[in-house]
């Protein structure tokens, strides 16, 4: 069937902090930060400040608007009427329960329901017997391969399981981007004013910490690259055609591959994209001669993950971070060439206890960084470390796993030591003069940037 007319659904839960679809390897989350007044405050600026979709709606929508149907894209359950013949929904654990009751009012329309992503993915059944489809698997790869799943869609719904594994992303279709700013724009107010844009330059993740973390569960553990031409065409065409300046890239680990990136980032540089951009990188990766060339290119923001300084938190979650000296080396490094860190801890890991928390906030206070966050443990459904959780849980609905709130009975901490450390860790950090200022700084520069190409 040609010409059909789809809108994909993109529905959040309302409430007073930032929900993403499209981090924590698409199950999403939510900065319910603490119940502390600095907390609230943050949490709110963060809503009105940054938003995005998720990458592997505007990518599947990329897909299907290459087949020649018509698609829409909304935030607004109203959109929906009976001049579509599919809707396509993004499914996340932190608004699942939002997505379930949006499934039962689109079921009053009575044409076939297609819910996409690693959540649903993952966690089918609730989706399933409110009468929705569900594709298993990356659902940009196999629509891509398999176009004929969009024509075999029941009104009652069922599972969709293409055969291929996640294909090459090469091939892959541009995300509809154009089609979503129509109707809402995509900001990041950590890469200053402007429109902004996720971007991958590669997926997949190979190491071992897959223990508990959820990238690996769609996007699998063997990387897959974009070709550097199509990427840099690809911010050139953005930058061109929807005057978008800020990008992220969403890689799990951006610096797995140094030389790639140094080529990416010779090639920016070569086409002179006054671009400036953030990536989620590893700081066992980083030396001077990498951050330099990733600072010329635009590199203004990282996500390192610290998680913990307690050994036994590492060892059970089977991370590999690197040695203290080294973090503290590798920060310094990026700082000196103008590029901000943001440390990203875990309260309540396996074995973590009041004590090692508060010490773990004392180091994470003393490192010359210019963004914190301090997150909470999670179990997540799909991930290896889930079963030693799951008769522990005490969360009531997937909602409650905005991976800011304890979801399970934690070995020595309870939900009241997990609010105060974040409150406490957010407020001691964030209430510093000197650390507004130099996040006030950083914004000026990243937007002198922007406007003339400099610094
Ligand atoms: S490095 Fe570990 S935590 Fe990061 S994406 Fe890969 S598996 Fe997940």
């Amino acid at each position: 069937m040609l010409n059909l007319k789809i809108l994909f659904l993109d529905i959040y839960k309302n409430e007073g902090f930032r929900i993403n679809k499209d981090v924590n390897g698409g199950f999403g989350t939510g900065n319910n930060y603490a119940g502390g007044f600095f907390t609230k405050l943050l949490a709110k600026y963060q809503k009105e400040s940054i938003f995005w979709p998720p990458l592997y709606l505007a990518s599947t929508m990329g897909v299907v608007d290459s087949f020649g149907h018509k698609c829409k894209y909304t935030t607004n359950l109203k959109d929906a009427n009976y001049d579509f013949d599919i809707f396509i929904l993004s499914s996340s654990i932190v608004a699942c329960e939002t997505e379930i009751k949006a499934i039962q009012y689109l079921k009053t329309f009575d044409v076939p329901i297609l819910v996409i992503g690693p959540f649903a993915s993952t966690c089918p059944t609730k989706y399933i017997e409110n009468g929705a489809n569900v594709l298993v698997g990356e659902s940009d790869t196999a629509l891509l391969t398999n176009p004929e799943i969009l024509n075999k869609l029941k009104t009652k719904g069922g599972l969709i399981y293409p055969s291929n594994k996640p294909g090459s992303i090469e091939k892959l279709p541009l995300p509809s981007w154009g089609e979503i700013f129509k109707h809402k724009k995509c900001v990041m107010g950590f890469l200053g004013s402007g429109y902004s844009l996720p971007i991958y330059a590669s997926r997949g993740c190979p190491y071992s910490c897959f223990n508990y973390c959820t990238y690996p569960l769609q996007q699998g553990r063997n990387l897959r690259n974009e070709s550097i031409k199509r990427l840099v065409n690809q911010i050139e065409f953005y930058i061109n055609t929807l005057k978008v300046k800020s990008f992220l890239f969403r890689d799990p680990v951006f610096t797995i591959n140094r030389k790639r990136v140094i080529d990416i980032c010779k090639e920016i540089i070569r086409r002179k994209l006054k671009i400036v951009w953030g990536a989620e990188l590893h700081l066992k990766d980083i030396d001077n001669e990498l951050a330099s060339i990733m600072s010329k290119a635009g590199l203004r923001i990282v996500f390192v993950g610290i998680e913990s300084i307690n050994p036994e938190s590492i060892k059970r979650t089977k991370r590999q971070n690197a040695p203290i000296d080294k973090q503290l080396s590798s920060i310094k490094i990026l700082e000196k060439n103008g590029i901000s860190v943001k440390a990203m801890f875990i309260f309540g890991f396996p074995g973590d206890n009041l004590n090692n928390a508060l010490k773990t906030i004392n180091y994470a206070l003393k490192l010359p960084i210019t963004y914190l966050q301090f997150s909470v443990f999670t179990p997540y459904p799909g991930t290896p470390i889930f079963s030693e959780y799951k008769n522990k849980l005490t969360a009531k609905n997937y909602e409650q796993y905005t991976q800011w709130d304890l979801v399970f009975n934690h070995e020595n901490m309870t939900n009241y030591d997990i609010k105060f450390l974040l409150d406490k860790s957010y407020k001691s950090f964030y209430s510093s003069f000197f650390r507004l200022s130099k996040i006030f700084y950083r914004i000026v520069k990243i937007e002198i940037r922007k406007k003339f190409g400099l610094l």
